[in-house]
């Protein structure tokens, strides 16, 4: 009887409580934003040589009828735990697949690969590879310019079924890269056998890249890796002239960043900075 006191003392600490509840608003909201479709995508540029544009990123934001645009940091590891991320996976995949047939037709954005991000909960789920396949084919989406991308929490769970799922997209098309790479746990020896085409070096190691040298030290261990895996590496966060500079300096010339635009409407894409946000 003691014991369970204590755990009551303990489940109702006042801080706990405060969050569950807050989970589970959020929960409930989310439900029903869900069936009203309460969801936008945002696209942030992804660059190249001299600042040509080679993609986007699709970014999510909730619409919130009383709080106004909500951000994924507050929803997404909320409908991770509930499996809510399957149904907005599901809705971010199909809505990021018709905005790139709607980029399909048009010269100006000839080659550009719009990358998704997926959530380790969604990619395990069984029916992922056939929904991912059904969405291209119904969208009529290229899926050779379909990027996906994954994080390194996956790796924890069975590789090598992650293996044959990623290569049955790969056989269709579609591109793979590891976020945040360089934050988890990814041995070297899973690097090797994933089916990759890029790395993304997180941007917690390009904001003090000009003050840190342990950060210039992890960049240029990452594009060496990248290197020999025959991989792409694009950064991340770039946010000023001097983060871009140093990354071309050291041979990084894939770059994603507040300097070269914010996640923005669709039409904004090819404006640049001028329409940031
Ligand atoms: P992420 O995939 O690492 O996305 C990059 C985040 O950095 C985005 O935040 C982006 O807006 C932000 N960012 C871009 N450039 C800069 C910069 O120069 N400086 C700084 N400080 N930040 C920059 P956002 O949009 O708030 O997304 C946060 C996270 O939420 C994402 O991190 C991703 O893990 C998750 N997320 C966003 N959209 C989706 C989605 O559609 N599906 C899933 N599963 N997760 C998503
Ligand atoms: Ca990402
Ligand atoms: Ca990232
Ligand atoms: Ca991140």
């Amino acid at each position: 009887a003691k014991a369970s006191g204590r755990d009551q003392v303990k489940f109702f600490n006042p801080m706990m409580q405060a969050s569950l509840s807050a989970r589970a608003a959020v929960e409930t909201e989310l439900h029903e934003a869900l069936k009203h479709e309460q969801f936008i995508l945002l696209y942030q540029p992804q660059v190249g040589c001299e600042g040509r544009l080679l993609g986007a990123e699709a970014l999510v934001r909730w619409q919130h009828p009383r709080d106004g645009l909500v951000s994924p940091a507050v929803f997404i590891p909320v409908a991770e735990s509930t499996g809510q991320i399957l149904m907005l996976g599901r809705w971010i995949l199909h809505t990021a697949c018709l905005q790139l047939v709607a980029w399909q037709g048009k010269p100006e954005y000839a080659g550009l690969v719009l990358s998704v991000n997926v959530s380790a909960r969604q990619f395990h789920h069984p029916d992922f590879v056939s929904e991912v396949l059904r969405t291209l084919d119904e969208t009529g989406a290229d899926p050779t310019h379909l990027g996906l991308e994954l994080t390194e929490t996956l790796l924890a769970d069975d590789i090598d079924n992650l293996i044959a799922k990623m290569k049955a997209l790969k056989a269709r098309g579609v591109r793979f890269s590891l976020d945040d790479f360089g934050t988890g746990y990814s041995s070297l020896s899973y690097l090797k056998r994933l089916p990759l085409d890029q790395l993304k070096i997180d941007q917690s190691f390009v904001r003090d890249l000009l003050v840190d040298p342990n950060d210039t030290a992890i960049v240029r261990t990452i594009l060496a890796l990248g290197e020999s895996l025959d991989l792409e590496v694009m950064a991340e966060g770039v946010e000023t002239i001097e983060q871009r500079d140093a990354l071309l300096n050291l041979g990084c010339r894939r770059q994603q960043g507040y300097f070269f635009g914010y996640p923005g409407p669709p039409e904004a894409l090819l404006d640049g900075r001028a329409n940031a946000r």
